[in-house]
């Protein structure tokens, strides 16, 4: 090869990394949705437009419990399986607008086993040290290879990944370590270069960054959201996330199940014990509803003293049966001073409806949990409702 071929060689591969690196920023754009971003990032590393790796996964660090956890794992369960996602992706052309869209088309789920073993895998940070807390906490990349793997023979990570090699790269925002990025050619067992390792870094550089916008974003979407008093998610927030839910329960053909939840004879509490005493008791409430949700559920304040509960992939059966239970333990907790109420006990009434089967919208599904409610009122409260 002449010098003047080695030269254009080097320009053409400069070239398809700055558009690969461009192409990837302006998907992480798009979007400042914690999923939908760790999801562009993973794609980046894997897709053959991009880094083209094997398997990918991505860990964050999660200060409240200082632990790393996995988030998020992209890549096929088999080498047979990999040959043939690989395929389709080049046969169909895919970009990384496409595949991003493919994703949220897909509901948001990514079922593969591989994902569910990442999202399985945590530690702690002041445990001894293996390969994913080292690296989140002195920040460098390392390449483990076929020559160094020996010394983390023990090492339960490598365990649980099955692979001969394998780059770790941070992810970094400013000087804040937030988590880090694994990938490796387990099927293909193609070498990993410096040069794959050089891009990756680059490409970690800038997804640690957007990873921090995403945080910083979703955390004020919480607070704007959430209710004052009770902490729950507030009206506007029940609003969007119930069309969302619906969007979604169509999209993956399931059911979806609303709560509503008013407390019986409250104005009696609050004209005998005064509002201060009531706005606690809705703080109380809040607790146990919370306590007893889901990790998938909303809980909300509708308004005053309604509640509302989103149920994803619930159907009527499983509602009431979980609105029952509610039910009872609200009956059997003990509120200050509820020998005031008229049946001597703080109880709610609730009111369910659920989606296709009683409302083909948002509107009428809240008004058919609406009407539900009534019905537990006028045969006497502290009774769960749902429509025929
Ligand atoms: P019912 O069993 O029919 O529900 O009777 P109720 O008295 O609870 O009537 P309703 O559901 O209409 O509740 C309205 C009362 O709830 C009025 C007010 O005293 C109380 N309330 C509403 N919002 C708040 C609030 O934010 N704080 C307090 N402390 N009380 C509230
Ligand atoms: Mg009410
Ligand atoms: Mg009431």
């Amino acid at each position: 090869m002449t010098e003047i071929d080695k030269i254009k060689q080097e320009l053409d591969r400069a070239r398809a990394e700055m558009s690969m690196l461009y192409e990837i920023s302006n998907a992480m754009r798009t979007t400042l949705k914690l999923d939908e971003v760790l999801y562009i990032i993973l794609t980046a590393v894997t897709a053959h437009a991009g880094l083209g790796f094997n398997r990918a996964m991505l860990f964050l660090i999660n200060e409240k419990e200082n632990i790393i956890e996995g988030k998020m794992g992209i890549g096929p369960d088999t080498g047979e399986e990999a040959n043939r996602i690989w395929r389709n992706i080049e046969d169909q052309k895919m970009d990384f607008d496409d595949l991003t869209n493919a994703y949220r088309a897909s509901g948001k789920m990514i079922d593969s086993e591989f994902n569910r073993i990442v999202r399985r895998i945590k530690f702690n940070l002041s445990d001894t040290e293996n390969l994913l807390t080292m690296a989140a906490k002195d920040g460098m990349p390392l390449h483990v290879n076929q020559d160094t793997i020996e010394r983390y023979n023990h090492d339960p990570l490598l365990k649980i990944l099955n692979t001969n090699e394998l780059a770790i790269v941070p992810l970094k925002a400013k000087d804040k370590i937030n988590g880090v990025i694994l990938a490796d050619n387990k099927f293909t067992g193609k070498p990993i270069t410096n040069e794959d390792l050089r891009i990756f870094i680059m490409l970690s550089n800038q997804a640690g960054l957007a990873i921090e916008n995403s945080h910083l974003y979703e955390q004020t979407v919480i607070l704007s959201n959430t209710d004052a008093l009770t902490g729950l998610w507030n009206h506007g927030y029940f609003q969007l996330m119930l069309q969302e839910e619906i969007d979604r329960s169509k999209a993956l053909n399931m059911p979806l199940s609303l709560m509503l939840i008013d407390i019986d004879h409250f104005k009696n509490y609050n004209d005998h014990l005064g509002h201060q005493k009531g706005d606690y008791i809705l703080t109380e409430i809040s607790k146990l509803l919370l306590g007893y949700s889901r990790k998938m559920d909303y809980v909300c304040r509708y308004g005053g003293e309604e509640f509302a509960v989103i149920l994803p992939q619930t159907n009527k059966d499983g509602a009431y049966l979980i609105a029952e239970r509610l039910r009872e333990l609200i009956d059997q907790h003990k509120f200050a001073e509820e020998q005031i109420q008229p049946t001597n006990k703080l109880t709610v009434s609730i009111g369910l409806s659920c989606f296709p089967t009683d409302a083909a919208t948002k509107s009428e599904l809240i008004l058919a949990a609406d009407k539900a409610l009534y019905e537990a009122k006028n045969s006497g409260r502290n009774k769960t409702c749902k429509t025929p």
